[in-house]
């Protein structure tokens, strides 16, 4: 099956996640994530309309990217994966999306970052719900403080994001984020990958990322 195929069998998906959950499409947003995945293997859903990307690795966005957004300058850049402090300048100028705040010095990195390069990117604070350190993320109990000092720091937070446990039903984790963004305030949710992504539309997931089921497996 080609990628603009796939790309429209995950739209049907969606729509059909957001009628059964009495949400618009418009409201959930589908970042293709193509890490690993070469330019040539994305230029072909780029032609099928697909404008929202998800990475990982902030070098590997640098050495891919640049030549794509010259033929699709509307693309948008979401970096899903873990950032070191030392990197927050790169990606401030690379993404146009973070998904993966989750620690005090990266608060303070990033908005020394935005100030340098006059950016002022959209992140998600990554949540630590199944209490996977390895994974990243804040731990839960470390998220209100978090939050205060990212708006402190004039960060803009648009909501949460997680990677629940694999090898277990997301639902309840999905669940879970959905009530901590509620109870902060924040309208963002990051969450679902190609095998439950659908489960997260229905548990009011805005951002789902998805790799596989768009790209085929990851060599
Ligand atoms: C790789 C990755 C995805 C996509 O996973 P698939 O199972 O391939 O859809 C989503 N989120 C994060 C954080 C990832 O690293």
């Amino acid at each position: 099956m080609n990628a603009a195929l796939r790309l429209s069998e995950i739209h049907d998906r969606i729509a059909h996640a957001c009628k059964l959950a009495h949400r618009e499409p418009a409201e959930v947003t589908l970042v293709a994530v193509s890490k690993t995945h070469p330019a040539e293997a994305i230029a072909p859903l780029l032609e099928a309309g697909q404008r929202v990307f998800g990475e990982n690795r902030v070098q590997e966005a640098q050495a891919k990217w640049p030549g794509l957004r010259e033929r699709w300058p509307d693309a948008e850049l979401h970096l899903v994966g873990q950032l070191q402090s030392n990197k927050a300048e790169d990606a401030a100028r690379v993404f146009d999306c973070i998904h993966s705040l989750d620690r005090p010095n990266l608060v303070t990195a990033l908005a020394k970052a935005f100030d340098k390069t006059g950016r002022q990117v959209p992140c998600f604070v990554q949540v630590d719900v199944g209490e996977e350190p390895q994974k990243g993320g804040c731990p839960v109990s470390e998220l209100p403080a978090l939050l205060a000092l990212a708006r402190e720091a004039d960060i803009p937070i648009i909501g949460l994001m997680c990677v629940p446990p694999a090898e277990i039903e997301a639902a309840p984790f999905f669940a879970f984020l959905d009530k901590l963004a509620r109870d902060h305030g924040l309208d963002g949710r990051s969450m679902g990958m190609s095998g439950d992504y659908e489960t997260a539309i229905m548990l009011g997931a805005t951002h789902v990322r998805v790799g596989t089921a768009l790209f085929g497996a990851r060599g």
